[in-house]
């Protein structure tokens, strides 16, 4: 089925990835429906209109099945059995299957390697019973909980199977993985699309930088053999394929210092690592996400010009007013993303800079030059 503007799209969740889909929307000419409990949610500000109700409301879902034409969510956290419910009477993308899988790491862990793709060594860790399995894990090992985890949040470093039990007490014996810490060489990710009908098409892969489990930098085109590249798309397309995947999906992989590819983890929406997709490809990840819960082919995902993207926290607020935007906004090849957020905390998202450049050692270096002019 394709649908055309001007029908309306629902977006069930508020934060920047909305935002960012609400623009890429209503751009074309769509109008969106966002639900988020926050009156001052960053989508919600740019929407046709935001139900401000939780994302259990009845009425609200009720309102937005019989108002939209479609509907996605830009959150992995949102039940698995909302979107159930939903897609009862409207076409829901992604899936409540592929959601249910993507927000917990041991369906997810258990997905990936019945794709026959590799992750980190891990156990399952539901029970105190369970904590002997870990016994033979190599370490370090990062305990992780299996659900409600971002940003590095709700993990653990464990030095040694002694450190095991605590760790789990410590997460207060929610399920967890543990998986081991493995030597990184590089950590890229794919964003991909697939649309209904099962056609993928995959943005070029960017390479990460991590800080304290927050992505920092992103640059693209990733540095890496064309063997390599390959390996991680056809591995990304595997896992979109083996979740009947429609709309955008990310894949992280960690590459090993001896050079193996592990399947990371997933995400069912447009990505952090794929904001520069906005600035750099001929399509974005969010107009991608838009044209395939629409039903509509994939736009050009190349990429015309190398790019560095710095994730800006609200780290780098002054005690009063705002950073020195000025600084970024006088050099004609850095591209200032905000998310109109009001309060900035301490590793809180409040916006992004793409920094562009004729190759990307240039992008980078731009990038090195704005992150110093806005150090706190
Ligand atoms: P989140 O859901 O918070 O993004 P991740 O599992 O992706 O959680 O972990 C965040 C970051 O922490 C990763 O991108 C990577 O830099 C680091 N990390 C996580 N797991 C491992 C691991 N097993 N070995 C090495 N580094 C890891
Ligand atoms: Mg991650």
């Amino acid at each position: 089925m394709t649908i055309l503007p001007p029908a309306t799209l629902g977006m069930l969740g508020g934060g920047q990835l909305g935002r960012m889909f609400v623009v890429a929307a209503r751009t074309m000419g769509y109008e969106v429906i966002v639900l988020d409990p926050d009156p001052d949610s960053p989508a919600g500000k740019l929407a046709s209109e935001h139900l401000a109700s939780k994302f259990d409301d009845t009425a609200a879902l009720d309102y937005l099945a019989a108002n939209c034409q479609v509907i996605s969510t830009e959150f992995e956290n949102i039940p698995a059995e909302t979107l159930e419910s939903l897609a009862k009477s409207v076409p829901v993308h992604p899936s409540a299957s592929a959601l249910r899988i993507a927000q917990n790491r041991q369906l997810e862990k258990q997905f990936i390697t019945e794709q026959g793709l590799n992750t980190a060594a891990y156990v399952a860790i539901n029970t105190d019973h369970d904590i002997e399995n870990a016994r033979s894990l190599p370490y370090p090992a990062i305990m992780k909980t299996a659900t409600f985890g971002y940003d590095g949040k709700g993990q653990i470093v464990c030095d040694s199977f002694d450190d095991v039990a605590a760790a789990f007490a410590q997460l207060d014996k929610q399920p967890c993985v543990l998986e081991k810490k493995v030597e990184l060489a590089k950590e890229v990710s794919v964003v991909l699309s697939r649309s209904q009908s099962g056609d993928i098409d995959c943005f070029p892969v960017a390479e990460n930088q991590h800080v304290g489990g927050i992505l920092d930098i992103s640059a693209a085109p990733a540095v890496l053999s064309v063997a390599k590249l390959e390996e991680v798309k056809n591995a990304a397309c595997k896992i979109a394929n083996g979740l009947d995947y429609c709309g955008v999906l990310a894949v992280e992989f960690f590459i090993t210092s001896d050079e193996a590819v592990l399947v990371n983890e997933m995400a069912p929406r447009p990505h952090n690592s794929g904001h520069y997709t906005l600035d750099a490809c001929y399509t974005s990840q969010f107009e991608q996400q838009v044209r395939m819960i629409c039903g509509l082919p994939a736009g050009n995902s190349r990429q015309h010009t190398p790019v560095a993207m710095w994730n800006i926290l609200g780290d780098i607020w002054p005690d009063a007013g705002e950073p020195a935007w000025d600084s970024v906004t006088a050099l004609k090849n850095a591209k200032l993303h905000l998310y109109g957020k009001k309060a900035a905390r301490v590793g809180r998202k409040m916006g992004h800079i793409n920094c562009l450049g004729g190759d990307n050692q240039t992008a980078m270096n731009l990038l090195l030059e704005i992150k110093q002019a806005l150090k706190p």
